[in-house]
């Protein structure tokens, strides 16, 4: 396994690896856990060659976000990356990627307002940004992402195809741990209780699919009963909703493809997760 640092050098690894078949990608902002060694499993399977990326993405955070704390740890995730088979990890300086003079952003129409996007205004133009400029880099066949992050997922997806570029997203499931909480970087915030208390969020959606399942359709009933659960354990919530799985609009009637969507503050911590309702 490489450790690539310099775009230039990254670029021309990549332009090597088109002509020995497809290429697939894990863009990461590392501190790995099983959530993003099951997409690489995925691609190193799946592709000759896999390139992972590890990059906390500066403009993806809000002023009062955690930026500076967000955890790192380069050596561990170096070693898990070489141990699951990724072939290159591209690991760019934040000044590389956003030298002094930087100036285009990407947004991706409506999609970015919803949900995640009100809550943190500007967090889904550093996203689709960053991911376009890595694929540009690496110009893998696939791309590997976690349905964890669903909305951003969809965003991608439409960035992808307005902008006509050739990746295509592999989508992979949530990776959770065994009592249900989905795998984040940033379950390392929380503290005893806060673990415990964090279950809610999974509780509540396993909860929104088992009256899905018993005939309720009525969205605003289930995210009624999610949201009682979720206050039970003292989540404080960000938003629930009941959204059509690419249109990511609120729904009135919930069908079997419609996705719960929620973000949930336990104590500082801002959690999120989702699940289809069947
Ligand atoms: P991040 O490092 O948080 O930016 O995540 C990098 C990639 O890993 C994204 O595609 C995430 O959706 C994916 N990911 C994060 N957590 C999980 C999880 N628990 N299960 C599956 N994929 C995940």
């Amino acid at each position: 396994m490489q450790l690539i640092e310099s775009i230039p050098a990254m670029k021309e690894v990549s332009h090597r690896l088109q002509s020995a078949g497809s290429l697939g990608f894990v863009p990461t902002m590392g501190y790995l856990h099983e959530g993003h060694l099951s997409l690489v499993d995925t691609s190193v399977k799946e592709n000759p060659h896999t390139v992972a990326s590890i990059f906390v993405n500066p403009a993806q955070f809000g002023k009062n976000e955690d930026l500076s704390t967000y955890p790192r740890d380069l050596e561990r995730d170096l070693k898990h990356l070489q141990a699951r088979g990724v072939d290159y990890v591209f690991y760019p300086q934040a000044s590389d990627i956003y030298p002094e003079d930087y100036g285009t952003w990407v947004d991706v129409d409506k999609l970015g307002d919803l949900h995640c996007g009100k809550s943190r205004p500007g967090h889904f133009r550093g996203v689709t940004t960053i991911v376009l400029k890595l694929v540009n880099i690496i110009m893998p066949g696939f791309m590997y992402m976690g349905a964890k992050d669903f909305q951003q997922l969809v965003i991608l997806q439409k960035m992808l195809q307005d902008l006509n570029l050739d990746t295509q997203i592999v989508p992979c499931p949530i990776v959770r741990e065994d009592d249900g909480l989905a795998m984040s970087s940033r379950n390392t915030y929380l503290d005893k209780d806060e673990r415990k208390r964090a279950l809610c969020l999974s509780q509540a959606l396993a909860h929104s699919q088992q009256l899905f399942k018993d005939g309720v359709r009525d969205s605003r009933q289930l995210i009624k009963a999610a949201a009682e659960i979720i206050n039970k354990a003292g989540g404080q919530i960000d938003y629930i909703e009941c959204v059509h799985p690419q249109s990511l609009l609120p729904v009135e009637v919930a069908e079997a493809d419609t996705r719960m969507l929620m973000a949930v503050y336990i104590g500082r911590t801002r959690l999120i997760d989702n699940a289809p309702m069947a």
